[in-house]
């Protein structure tokens, strides 16, 4: 029987995730669908039950409802518990298992595009907020345990410090104090949304003395080069944008519903198509 997968999230249309999947499933002559889902917030317990009842195999969760999903669950994995948030739900024995694997994802692309062991990299992440907290948790749950955080409000950067569950040497950091200590990274994340359209000029840090050969990764993707890149490439370093983690999540997703590995040079290759003005 052909399985069912797709996503919830209010707003929906403009979730890339079903051409990327649909494509991608057609590839590997999997017999399944990915279908996307306009959910609001007081229908979310309803939908849940529906599609436990009607047989759907797995399913993506986004705004707003990665955390209000949470208690719907029949269970969820550690690393998701502790971020507060699901981004995805596998169909395992009957029961729904919820998982994140934004931040998961998010790291995978790092060990592709640049190396395998991360464990020694001095690495700041700008920003505090949802994908940071994925991202900075995931890093730790992994064995990075040097990484300082930088916010415009430095308290919720020391809340998602002083909250972490692992093994952490971190600071919380004011964007001036960043700016000044910039050099001593090797790696460098940049999860604000300052950068993406219309404020394209916008950047949250300058990256004046940046060490040469660091690695930078800005999880915005549209637009593909933000100020902050360009700014890296202009100091020397290797950069990164924003579809690197929008597509690994989706492959770790892809992976745990079909156990088949997507191929992800692919899943890229069909999102720049549809981010370049082609309608998909
Ligand atoms: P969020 O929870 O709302 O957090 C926003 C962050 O940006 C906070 O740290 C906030 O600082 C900071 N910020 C916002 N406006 C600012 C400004 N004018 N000056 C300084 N800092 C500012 O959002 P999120 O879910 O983490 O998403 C953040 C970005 O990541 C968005 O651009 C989103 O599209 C992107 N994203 C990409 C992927 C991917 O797969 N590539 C996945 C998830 C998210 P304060 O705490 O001071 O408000």
């Amino acid at each position: 029987m052909k399985k069912l997968f797709g996503v919830i999230g209010d707003p929906i249309s403009h979730s890339l995730s079903p051409v990327m999947h649909n494509r991608e499933l057609n590839e590997l002559g999997i017999d399944a669908y990915y279908h996307p889902f306009h959910i609001k917030g007081e229908d979310l317990k309803t939908a849940v039950e529906g599609m436990k009842v009607m047989g759907m195999n797995g399913f993506n969760i986004t705004i707003p409802h990665k955390t209000a999903i949470i208690p719907l669950l029949d269970k969820v994995d550690p690393l998701a518990e502790a971020i507060g948030a699901v981004n995805t739900v596998v169909r395992e024995n009957g029961l729904f298992v919820g998982y994140n694997t934004d931040g998961e994802g998010f790291v995978a692309s790092l060990k592709e595009d640049w190396k395998d062991d991360l464990s020694g990299e001095k690495t700041l992440i700008v920003g505090a907020g949802g994908a940071a907290k994925a991202i900075y948790y995931t890093l730790l749950s992994k064995g990075v345990h040097q990484v300082d955080i930088a916010n415009r409000t430095v308290q919720t950067a020391k809340n998602l410090i002083e909250n972490q569950p692992y093994q952490a040497d971190s600071q919380a950091l004011s964007l001036k104090e960043a700016e000044a200590s910039i050099g001593k990274y090797s790696l460098i994340i940049q999860t604000t949304s300052i950068g993406m359209e219309p404020d394209i000029y916008s950047s949250p840090i300058s990256l004046q003395g940046l060490t040469p050969g660091a690695f930078v990764s800005d999880i915005i993707y549209n637009p593909g080069e933000t100020q902050f890149l360009k700014e890296a490439a202009r100091y020397g370093a290797t950069t990164q944008n924003g579809l690197a983690m929008l597509v690994y999540q989706g492959a770790l997703a892809f992976e745990k519903w079909t156990n088949t590995k997507p191929n992800v040079t692919r899943m890229k290759e069909t999102i720049q198509h549809c981010l370049g003005g082609t309608s998909c």
